[in-house]
C-alpha cells in the first residue's frame, strides 16, 4: 500500500474518518434508530450464518424497513458474491445496507457501497476491526485487490459486545491477536502519530489483558467490552497507518495458499514481533509498558495456546513454498522498521513453518 505522498522524515499526514460509533450492551437494538436517522427505507441486511441469531432479531425489528437479506458473506470478499447480493440492491431498490458478523460480512457491505454508494451500517461479532478502515481487499478468480478510500469506511458503526458472547474460544484467539497485529504494526509505521500511538498503545493493553479472561469465562461480558473496546481502538490503528512486514506477510500467504484470515494472523505476529522489535526501540518501549513481561514471549504464549493450526505448515503451506513468498516480499517490500532481506526473512518464515 503506497504511503500519501505528503509523508517526510519531518511531516507526516494523520486523517481521521467520520463517524458515528454506538457502543454498549444492548447497542444492536439501536440500529433500527440509525437506519431511520439516514433516512433509509429499503436495507439490505447482510449477515454471516454464525450471526444468523441476531440478524434475525435485527430483521423482525427492522420491520417494514427490510427490503432483502443475504446471508452468504464469503472471506475476501470474492466478487461473484458481491455479484449476487447486487442483484437484490437492484431488484429490491435497496437504499442502504446493515452488515452484522465479521470482516467478511463487514467487507461485503463495503463492496455494495462501492457500487451503490447507499449508506452502511457495521455490526460485528469479532475482533477484525474492518469496520472503522476505509479499506477494501477483494478477490477476482483468486488475485486480491486493495484500495483505499474514505468513501469505503461505514457511516455508522455498533459494537454490542453481546454478539461477542458466542465467539468459539479459537476465533476468540486468533481474531483478537489479528486485532493486535494492527496495533502493533502502528507502533513501527512510517506514519505513527501521536493519536495513533496512544491508540495502538490502549488497544494492546485492553487486548492482551482481556484475552486470557475471555478465554476462561467467554461469557465474561467486562472481558468482551474489553476486546471489542480493543479492537475498536486497534481498527483505527489499521485505519490511521501504513501496514508493514506483518500484514504483508499475511497477504502474501493468505492470498498465495488461501488460508484463514485471523488464524493466519495470529501465528505470524510473534515471529515478527521478534524480527523487527530490536530495530523499532519506540515500540518496543510502549509494547513493554502495557504488558506484564516481555511482549514478543506474550503474544508468543497466547499463540501457542490456540488448539488449531500454530504453524504454517498446520494450515497447509508446503515448505517449497516459503522461497516464493520471500521473493515476492524482497522484491517490494512494504515500509518496515527492519530493512527486508531474503536471509533474515528467510529465517522469520521458517521459524513460522
Ligand atoms: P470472518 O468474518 O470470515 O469470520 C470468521 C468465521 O467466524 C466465520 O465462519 C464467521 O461466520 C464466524 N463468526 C463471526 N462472528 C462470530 C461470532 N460472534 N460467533 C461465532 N462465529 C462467528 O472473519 P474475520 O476474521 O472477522 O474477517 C476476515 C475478513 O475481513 C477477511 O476477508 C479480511 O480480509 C477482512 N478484513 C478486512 C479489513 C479491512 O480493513 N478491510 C480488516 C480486517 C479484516
Amino acid at each position: 500500500m503506497s504511503l500519501p505522498t505528503a509523508v517526510t522524515d519531518d511531516v507526516r499526514v494523520h486523517r481521521s474518518l467520520a463517524a458515528r460509533v454506538l457502543t454498549g450492551v444492548g447497542a444492536r437494538h439501536h440500529v433500527v434508530d440509525e437506519v431511520t436517522r439516514i433516512g433509509a427505507e429499503r436495507v439490505l441486511l447482510v449477515a454471516t450464518r454464525s450471526a444468523s441469531a441476531a440478524a434475525d432479531e435485527l430483521a423482525t425489528e427492522l420491520g417494514g424497513r427490510l427490503a432483502a437479506r443475504f446471508d452468504g458473506p464469503v472471506v475476501h470478499t470474492p466478487v461473484s458474491v458481491t455479484a449476487e447480493a447486487m442483484e437484490l440492491v437492484a431488484a429490491r431498490s435497496v437504499d442502504a445496507v446493515v452488515a452484522v458478523g465479521g470482516g467478511s460480512a463487514v467487507g461485503l457491505g463495503k463492496a455494495v457501497s462501492a457500487r451503490t454508494g447507499v449508506p452502511q451500517v457495521a455490526v460485528p461479532t469479532t475482533y477484525a476491526g474492518s469496520e472503522v478502515t476505509p479499506v477494501l481487499g477483494e478477490t477476482d478468480e483468486g488475485v486480491k485487490t486493495t484500495r483505499r478510500d474514505p468513501a469505503l469506511a461505514p457511516g455508522t458503526v455498533v459494537y454490542d459486545p453481546e454478539l461477542t458472547i458466542a465467539m468459539p474460544a479459537g476465533l476468540t484467539l486468533t481474531s483478537a491477536l489479528n486485532a493486535v497485529a494492527h496495533a502493533v504494526e502502528a507502533l513501527w509505521a512510517p506514519d505513527a502519530v501521536a493519536v495513533t500511538d496512544a491508540l495502538a498503545t490502549e488497544a494492546v493493553g485492553h487486548l492482551l489483558d482481556a484475552l486470557p479472561d475471555a478465554l476462561e469465562a467467554p461469557g465474561d461480558i467486562h472481558a468482551r467490552s474489553r476486546l471489542q473496546s480493543g479492537a475498536w481502538l486497534a481498527g483505527l490503528c489499521l485505519a490511521g497507518t501504513t501496514m508493514g512486514l506483518h500484514h504483508q506477510l499475511a497477504h502474501a500467504l493468505g492470498g498465495t495458499f488461501d488460508l484463514p484470515h485471523a488464524e493466519l494472523h495470529a501465528l505470524l505476529l510473534a515471529h515478527v514481533m521478534e524480527h523487527n522489535l530490536p530495530h523499532a526501540p519506540s515500540a518496543a518501549e510502549r509494547l513493554a509498558s502495557c504488558v506484564d513481561g516481555d511482549p514478543v514471549a506474550v503474544v508468543a504464549r497466547l499463540a501457542g495456546s490456540h488448539d488449531g493450526p500454530t504453524r504454517l505448515r498446520d494450515l497447509g503451506v508446503p515448505r517449497e513454498g516459503l522461497a516464493g513468498i520471500v521473493e515476492r516480499v524482497v522484491a517490494s517490500p512494504y515500509p518496515n522498521p527492519r530493512p527486508v532481506d531474503a536471509a533474515s526473512l528467510g529465517e522469520l518464515l521458517y521459524r513460522a513453518w
